[in-house]
């Protein structure tokens, strides 16, 4: 992990921001905000991935020197640092602190969670939405930080599978629950947009771990959490 220090601004702001607790509004506007509202420079210790895009853009066909391009090699330099930025985030700092004694092992499901990834085939995002279970051994995990986990698993260059498994792994390894349920369903532009797949094809992974994997009745219990829409608040 490269040291923060060097992290341009925007960057470390995203890093912290998984990390950190920074009250749990609704649709939670933090990351997303900072990316669209910041258009500090990008590090500029070097500038060979805008001699890079620019390479891309002559050999694509494109003048990099016109109105509308000229400025592309930058955006698209700090656009891969804020899309990439989960690479720098400390779990441990992440989970700081949120780890609680519970008397309690029912499930606990958090569904619905959206995420923004890039496909590391084709460096297109994939898109969509995660949901993850776990049932607690006398240790839970405050609610708020489950979309971190999927943020900063989702803010690198992923395939989804990865991503599903690395979610799973992350709370099997830090709550040693009895068990771990993660589905991921998410919508691929590199498929989409090349009419590999017809568009609105969305694919499902899970990763199951623990008494998900080896006890049907919880597997069931689950799946069904899944199907049932969200209560409206
Ligand atoms: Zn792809």
């Amino acid at each position: 992990m490269p040291d923060r220090i060097h992290l341009p601004d925007p960057v470390r702001h995203i890093v912290e921001e998984i990390e950190s607790e920074i009250g749990d509004e609704p649709g939670g506007h933090g990351p997303r905000a900072a990316i669209e509202g910041h258009h500090g420079a990008a590090d500029r210790s070097n500038d060979r991935v805008e001699t890079a895009v620019r390479e891309i853009l002559t050999e694509i066909g494109e003048d990099p020197d016109r109105q509308g391009l000229i400025g592309t090699p930058d955006r698209v330099h700090r656009m891969y640092a804020e899309l990439t930025a989960g690479y720098h985030v400390d779990p441990d700092r992440l989970v700081n602190g949120a780890v609680f004694d519970v008397d309690y092992s029912e499930m606990v499901v958090v569904k619905d969670i959206p995420f923004y990834s890039l496909c590391e085939h084709h460096l297109l995002p994939f898109f969509g939405s995660a949901a993850v279970a776990y049932i607690p051994k006398g240790r839970v995990i405050g609610l708020s930080k489950i979309p971190r986990i999927v943020e900063m698993y989702g803010r690198r260059l992923q395939v989804q599978e990865r991503l599903t498994q690395q979610v799973a792994a992350f709370l099997m390894d830090r709550l040693e629950p009895q068990g771990v349920g993660v589905v991921v369903e998410a919508t691929h532009l590199c498929a989409v947009m090349r009419g590999i797949r017809k568009p609105g094809t969305v694919m499902t992974t899970s990763a199951v771990l623990g008494l998900f994997r080896t006890r049907d009745r919880t597997r069931a219990e689950f799946f069904a959490h899944l199907e049932r829409p969200a209560p409206r608040a």
